[in-house]
């Protein structure tokens, strides 16, 4: 960057620079004649990231490029004439956040940390532009940082869940479970585990098609749903299995009234709509555990799986606790 002259404020304007906006004349001109112009190289960095720095500058001829490096890669945003950059920085003494770079020829007001000082202290207009240009740097920063919060969030939310079900996925069963377990441990209330599986699902697949399958499981899921309580969690944790963790049941008898609802809310799925042949019923066998003290997140799950062993065992469409 080279020094081109002085600022010229008898022959150069700034009125429409949003810094000077309102501003007397007679409290800035002084101040702005003892500041330079200067002239970047094409692409050249006007500011590095996280370095000190004491000094706003202006654009009054260009346009420079700003890389917002919290945000994604190819965030950027571009600062023409009345803009500027280095404002933070100068402040509150903190380090440049993002890099600046001219895009092409770029002319620059130089505006130096005392003298920025010194046209607050003269004009009320310049300290309110400031204040103007910090809150929009920090809604814009904001905005960046919410998306940033949103993204992150989806992703999450797209890692714990099944897709085909919209229910949660195995991974996240398997993550609750063992924190259930540890919280009750740590003396929290204990809860019970169900497990269930759909009852010759192979046999309906080979029949009516794996579509027809798919459609079947989206349906399970959203019987499961309506069954439960909103304290209560449903998981797909394998192909035609599923988990439901209840909360704060404590005895057998209230599980296994759950997972009556549940299994004749299963009953009433109609797995092909519009069919007209007679298609038996979509049945499913549950397995019903309430955690005992001191049960370890697998064998409480081992134990719900024998009894929905049981359950098939014993002729299918039931639950066995
Ligand atoms: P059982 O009553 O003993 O559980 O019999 P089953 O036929 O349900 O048991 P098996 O484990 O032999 O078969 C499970 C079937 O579930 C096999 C597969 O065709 C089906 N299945 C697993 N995942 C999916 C899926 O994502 N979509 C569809 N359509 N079918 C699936
Ligand atoms: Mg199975
Ligand atoms: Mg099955």
């Amino acid at each position: 960057m080279k020094t081109l002259r002085l600022f010229d404020p008898k022959r150069e304007p700034f009125s429409d620079m949003l810094l000077f906006d309102g501003a007397a004349p007679e409290d800035i001109v002084d101040v702005l004649g003892r500041s330079c112009v200067c002239r970047t190289e094409p692409d050249e960095v006007v500011l590095g990231a996280n370095i000190p720095n004491e000094t706003v500058y202006m654009v009054l001829h260009g346009e420079l490029r700003v890389d917002l490096l919290q945000a994604g890669d190819d965030d950027v945003i571009h600062l023409g004439r009345g803009e500027c950059v280095g404002e933070l920085s100068v402040i509150d003494g903190s380090l440049t956040s993002n890099k600046v770079q001219a895009i092409g020829e770029c002319d620059l007001l130089v505006l130096e940390g005392p003298a920025i000082l010194t046209l607050v202290d003269r004009s009320h207009a310049v300290a309110r532009n400031l204040l103007r240009i910090l809150s929009r740097r920090l809604r814009g920063t904001n905005a960046l940082l919410s998306e940033e919060v949103r993204t992150s969030e989806i992703m999450r939310l797209r890692s714990i869940t099944d897709t085909l079900t919209g229910l949660y996925n195995r991974g996240w069963f398997d993550d609750t479970l063992r924190r259930m377990v540890a919280r009750a441990d740590q003396g929290g209330a204990s809860f019970a585990l169900l497990v269930a599986d759909i009852d010759r699902f192979k046999l309906f697949n080979d029949t009516w098609g794996h579509q027809s399958g798919d459609y079947v499981l989206q349906q399970v899921a959203e019987a499961l749903r309506a069954s439960l309580r909103p304290t209560d969690f449903a998981a797909r944790y394998g192909g035609e299995e599923f988990a439901l963790l209840l909360p704060t049941v404590l005895v057998l008898e209230s599980a296994a009234l759950i997972a009556e609802r549940v299994r004749s809310a299963v009953r009433r799925i109609v797995p092909l709509p519009g069919h007209n042949e007679k298609i038996p019923p979509i049945t499913i066998s549950i397995g019903i555990a309430v955690r005992q003290p001191g049960e370890g997140a697998e064998a409480l799950f081992r134990r719900a799986d024998e009894l929905l062993y049981r359950a098939k065992r014993e002729g299918r469409d039931r639950a066995v606790g």
